[in-house]
């Protein structure tokens, strides 16, 4: 069975098309700027090229159509017809509480994945529009939802819940709901295929850093702590978000700098992080450029950065009461060995030690432990749209 993977943005749609029967790309690609000017569909039929097609995509609807188009051209295209889609999955971002795994999409599905726009006002609308234009284009083919939350849902209350009056997160459904769970759960299981051990026995902290970026503590295979919050803003040093900071901060400069809401909000989301502390840029290559050449912020980013991961895989071990292996992923995990090293450097007491040729690879599934580490550090590339693959397979094969 062939699946097509859609990952809405409220701009965006990026898409790819799988083929289940070896878990095998055939195609994939994004539409950008939807309802905005110049807008253009990338496409790439893997083997070949990336073609791009400048087309008027004023909406959702009429850019899956033509992602549709792409997939069934005779030149470009991996199709003959589109009933070849055996069904499509699509990654959304917040299923608050209602969702604590992935759900073939029905109209009460998006009436519940609605209620949880209030807490992703910027994220939620788009991932519906992408299930109504997929709804309205291919309306009998089977649709399953993956939640980014879903996976943290196993958290304990005293992990989840903040320290603020009870009714809080009664009213308003504040408390922690964590981020990445696709991802962290992915890694999490080719841990334990790697380790050849039963995930149910491994203590795993997993840490995906890419643009954003967040630690989970996966015990016996459930996430039990994150680091991202009641938002991915939460957290980790990241791109252009400042992670966790002292919340009196933000009234304080609210004040002497005259900031309403929404200017904190853009100001903690767009103006910080790796951007903010290094006035460089908020791409962690750039960084590294820039601290070789002796630039002082960038050097000083970059260490921010791994101390609070450093500091995350200390807590996380300590509240599993040890760890078997630490698992690096996305953009900077996968590819940095300068970030890898700088966050383990001395944590040998924990029995984590890495090994320095091995930690030069990049890109692939590697053990880069040191020989004799009790602990084992792994690198695994992430691949969240073959884990919305293969979800979406098991729930329509059931
Ligand atoms: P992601 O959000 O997972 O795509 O990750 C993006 C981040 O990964 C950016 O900060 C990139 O600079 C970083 N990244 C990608 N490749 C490398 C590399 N070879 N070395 C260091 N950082 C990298």
């Amino acid at each position: 069975m062939k699946i097509l993977v859609i990952n809405t943005g409220s701009s965006s749609l990026k898409y790819q098309l799988i083929d289940m029967t070896n878990e095998s790309v055939l195609a994939k690609g994004l539409c950008e700027r939807i309802g905005i000017d110049n807008s253009f569909l990338k496409h790439t039929k893997v083997g070949s090229d990336a073609v791009v097609i400048e087309k008027n995509l004023p909406n959702h609807t009429v850019a899956i159509k033509e992602v549709i188009k792409a997939l069934v051209d005779p030149k470009i295209g991996v199709i003959s017809d589109m009933s070849e889609i055996g069904a499509i999955g699509h990654r959304i971002v917040h299923g608050g509480e209602k969702f604590h795994s992935s759900v073939i999409i029905d109209d009460a599905v998006i009436k519940a994945i609605e209620e949880c726009i209030q807490l992703a006002p910027l994220h939620n609308p788009p991932n519906l529009v992408g299930i109504e234009a997929c709804k309205a284009v291919m309306p009998k083919t089977p649709m399953v939802g993956v939640f980014d939350t879903a996976f943290h849902q196993t958290m304990p209350r005293r992990a989840y819940l903040y320290a603020l009056p009870y009714e809080i997160y009664e009213k308003y459904g504040v408390r922690k709901y964590g981020f990445h769970g696709t991802s962290h759960n992915y890694v999490a299981h080719r841990a334990a295929d790697m380790l050849n051990r039963p995930i149910e026995e491994l203590k795993l902290i997993t840490c995906h850093l890419g643009n954003g970026g967040s630690v989970c503590a996966v015990e016996y295979g459930k996430s039990i702590d994150t680091s991202m919050g009641f938002t991915p803003l939460a957290g980790l040093v990241m791109g252009t978000r400042s992670g966790t900071i002292d919340p009196a901060v933000a009234t304080f400069l609210m004040g002497k700098e005259g900031m309403s809401v929404r200017d904190m909000e853009n100001f903690l989301n767009k103006k910080s992080g790796l951007l903010g502390i290094s006035g460089v840029s908020s791409d962690f290559r750039d960084l590294e450029e820039a601290a070789d050449e002796g630039n002082d912020r960038a050097k000083l980013a970059i260490e921010m950065f791994c101390y609070k991961v450093k500091k995350y895989i200390g807590e996380y071990a300590a509240i599993m009461n040890g760890v078997d292996a630490v698992v690096f992923t996305a953009g900077v995990g996968e590819n940095s060995s300068l970030a890898r090293k700088t966050i383990l450097e001395g944590m040998d007491y924990l029995g984590i030690s890495i090994d320095p040729e091995k930690n030069k690879e990049r890109g692939r599934e590697i053990d880069i432990s040191a020989e004799g580490a009790k602990v084992r550090t792994l690198v695994i590339p992430t691949n969240e749209e073959l884990a919305i693959a293969r979800e979406t397979l098991k729930l329509i094969k059931r």
